[in-house]
Order: C-alpha cells, then structure tokens, then sequence
C-alpha cells in the first residue's frame, strides 16, 4: 500500500530508537516515574506514533531507568508502568516494539547505561538494520552522546528549541517535539525533486541532437 512517504520497500525496515522520560513523556525534574499515575504522555505524542507506524517505521525505546538499581522502584512496577504505555500507544494506533531499559546505577559502571551505546547497540543489532536507516531521538546530553557512539544520526527533543530554529542542521538537530522529529524524519526519507531528478536522469532516453542546417539549406528555409 502507498503511503504520502517512504513507501519504497526498505521503509520497513528503518529503525527509531526513543528516549522514554522527555520525549514520550513528561521529565519528572530530578526524579523518576514510579506508578502509572504519573506517565503523562506529551502533547502530540501519540499522534506521532501513529504516524510512524503509518509509514513503516520500526519503534523501540531505549531509556536509562536507573531508579531500579537505586531500589527506588522495583522491575515488575517497571514493566506495569511499560505494559500500559505500550497499550496506551496501541490504542492510538502506534506501535512500541521492543523497550530496551539500563536499569543499573551510576555505580554500576555497566555498558548499558547512556553515553554508553550498549543498549543502542543491542536494539540496532537485534533489528538488523543499515546505519543510515537508524534515527535516535533523545532528551538529553548522554542519550544524543550514545546515539553518536552507536553511530546513528540523532535528533534532540529540547522543549525551549522553538526559540533556535536557527541552529537547525548542526549536529545534532534540535527540535521541539516529537511531531516534529517525525516530521523531519518522513521528509528525509521522501527524495525531493533535486534527488529524484539525479537519480533518473541517466535513465531518460537520450534525446537525438537535430543536425545543424547547412546555411544554404537555412537560407531556403528562411527565404
Ligand atoms: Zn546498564
């Protein structure tokens, strides 16, 4: 089926890897979701989802939730937060494949928590996809460093980034939301005319070059 973008048949097989806690949902400041009852998705979020699943896109989250090794939440409340996140996002027609958590402390000195690429890693090989296919979209210094060192291209979700707009196409590109993220995304992915037009042009059937008339002929033409 057609979809407005991507519909080569590759789409399926691009990748996004998603911050959860400020980009999914609200940051709680200096601290961390711990029940249902505080998981309150962005403005637009939802939306955006459903829009990549719309045009192929794989979603996977990939997020540090430290508060289990610091024993602040336990994993089976984890997965009950995750589970209804990723129901809530079916419901609105979107699709969260796979969520990929560091759950150890600082201390722990793993390689799965951000700015390690571990877990970005993990989530890239076990989807099995090109690098230039792969999009992080991330909320924060260490979530943009791992998606750097994973080596997949990056978008930072900054809620002030409406007031640079300017600094777009410096690494990484800053956004205000997901939905635009999306956006960008979808319109990377769509070739434009320019990139069409190069990409066919040594296709098109030469066209023959009309021999130049001799000039009596044209003087009889002209006369
Ligand atoms: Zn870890």
């Amino acid at each position: 089926m057609n979809t407005p973008h991507g519909n080569s048949a590759d789409s399926k097989r691009r990748l996004v890897l998603l911050g959860r806690d400020g980009v999914i949902n609200h940051r709680i400041a200096k601290g961390f979701v711990t029940r249902w009852q505080d998981f309150a998705f962005l403005p637009g979020v939802l939306d955006a989802l459903h829009t990549l699943r719309e045009n192929g896109y794989t979603v996977v989250v990939v997020s540090n939730q430290s508060c289990v090794g610091r024993g602040i939440l336990n994993w089976q409340e984890l997965q009950l937060i995750t589970r209804r996140m990723r129901l809530e996002v079916a419901l609105a027609g979107g699709a969260i494949e796979k969520v990929y958590y560091c759950t150890h402390a600082p201390g722990d000195w793993c390689e799965c928590r951000m700015p390690q690429p571990g877990l970005l890693r993990q989530a890239m090989e076990e989807h099995q996809v090109g690098l230039g296919q792969v999009y992080a979209i991330g909320n924060s210094a260490s979530e943009v460093e791992a998606a750097m060192r994973a080596g997949c291209q990056s978008l930072l979700i900054d809620r002030g980034a409406l007031l640079q707009k300017n600094a777009a196409g410096h690494f990484p590109q800053v956004v205000s939301n997901l939905g635009e993220a999306v956006e960008i995304m979808l319109r990377r992915a769509t070739p434009s005319l320019d990139e069409t037009l190069l990409r066919e042009w040594p296709r098109l059937p030469s066209v023959a070059q009309p021999a130049a008339p001799s000039s009596k002929r044209a003087a009889r033409i002209m006369a």
